[in-house]
């Protein structure tokens, strides 16, 4: 028999981030020594006291499906966090908990687009977003930014790109891949734009919030007054705590979107996991001060593998602000052929440096920028020196 796939599901791209993760692993388990600096997932142990807290949820037998948004001790807990760290207000009915935010930013493109709505996320952006914006019948309006602008949009690019059909501007800050931070000046120029659009929904994802290197506090666009009725935040512990296996996301909303998120979920995967959320209560709770000892070592991998970039040939590197990636511009070896191979693109580069050094990256095309390469410094000191060494030496 010959199965017909969905035209959606065959024009959804595979998410390249998992992809390489996977063939990386792959390539592990045959035997080869690969070092992995593709995936953005911290290698430190879950806390304790988020460990504790599970374990207390499974002897006190929660066990049970969990209302579709939540539950309600979790809400409560999300909208401390939100007063907390962001100054911003939520009401219970405001926010939804989804399994990872990655479902968070799927429901609130199920809940919004329209077929031919677009969609404004400015490159590079994370992986994901242009295809679920695609498979929800939207269209990815992709503004380039460069290394120059430290990848960031300005107020400018964003009034030229915005058209009747807009619906939403969708972007990260701290930025997956760039680690650009948008800093509150920088938000209310966007913002100023947007006055003038009222139509445009804002998604402003900040799950790298807590992973910023600036010493600044963490801006949301929420949190102007006159942006408030528009923004949704969305945020998750997969990153800030360990804790990317665990799936737990959350996004503070106008409530019509939340609800409508919260109706989207109930028909395709219900409330998140009811363990995972009851540690989250208590992961919120937390003061942040407690999960800074992980920020600081990202901070020391970041300053060694910039200066270990910096020594390559061909390697233009901004200093990231936040997250755990640095996306180099590798342009200079596009067009070049080495060790017999031709590097056509990023993703040329990306393969050769697999192939070649045994190093796994990820291609800046993915993100919307073809002319970079993503490595994550989610890995240890020793990985990433051996990592750079064997990029250097292919290269040579
Ligand atoms: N947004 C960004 C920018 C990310 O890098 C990720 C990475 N996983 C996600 C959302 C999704 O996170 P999760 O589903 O693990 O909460
Ligand atoms: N967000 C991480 C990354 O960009 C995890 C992988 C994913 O969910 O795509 O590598």
């Amino acid at each position: 028999m010959r199965i017909e796939l969905s035209e959606k599901i065959k024009n959804l791209q595979p998410s390249a981030t998992l992809a390489m993760a996977a063939l990386a692993g792959e390539l592990k388990a045959q035997g080869e020594d690969i070092i992995s600096l593709s995936l953005g997932e911290p290698d430190f142990p879950v806390p304790d006291f988020v460990k504790e807290a599970a374990i207390q949820a499974i002897n006190e037998n929660y066990h049970g499906y969990t209302p579709v948004d939540g539950y309600a001790a979790l809400k409560e807990a999300i909208a401390y966090k939100f007063k907390r760290d962001n100054h911003l207000e939520y009401l219970p009915n405001q926010i939804v908990v989804s399994t990872g935010a990655k479902q968070c930013l799927s429901n609130i493109a199920w809940a919004l687009i329209n077929p031919g709505d677009e969609v404004i996320v400015p490159c590079p952006y994370w992986v994901s977003y242009a295809d679920i914006v695609k498979l929800t019948g939207g269209v990815p309006v992709e503004v380039q930014t460069s290394i120059e602008t430290h990848f960031k949009m300005t107020a400018d690019q964003l009034e030229a790109a915005i058209t009747p059909r807009t619906k939403m501007l969708w972007y990260s800050s701290p930025c997956n891949p760039s680690g650009s931070i948008y800093t509150e000046q920088e938000l209310r120029a966007l913002a100023d734009v947007l006055q003038k659009h009222p139509q445009v929904v804002v998604v402003s994802d900040e799950i790298y919030e807590h992973i910023n290197y600036t010493g600044n506090p963490h801006a949301s666009m929420a949190a102007f007054p006159d942006m408030y009725d528009r923004v949704v935040t969305v945020n998750g512990v997969s990153k800030a705590f360990s804790m990317t296996g665990w799936r737990i996301g959350f996004m503070g909303a106008p409530e019509a979107i939340a609800r409508a998120c919260t109706k989207n979920q109930g028909q395709v995967t219900s409330g998140a996991n009811c363990i995972a959320q009851r540690a989250v209560i208590t992961a919120l709770q937390t003061p942040v001060r407690e999960i800074q000892y992980m920020v600081d070592e990202f901070s020391v991998r970041r300053t060694l593998i910039l200066k270990l970039l910096g020594e390559i040939e061909g390697f233009k590197c901004a200093q990231p602000d936040g997250a755990f990636y640095v996306f180099p511009d590798i342009s200079y070896y596009l067009g070049k052929t080495i060790k017999g191979t031709l590097i056509r693109n990023a993703s040329d580069f990306s393969m050769f440096l697999l192939k070649e050094a045994k190093v796994a990256t990820v291609t800046g095309a993915a993100f919307g920028n073809p002319n970079c390469i993503r490595l994550s410094y989610a890995a240890s000191q020793d990985e990433i020196k051996e990592a750079v060494k064997r990029i250097k030496q292919v290269l040579q």
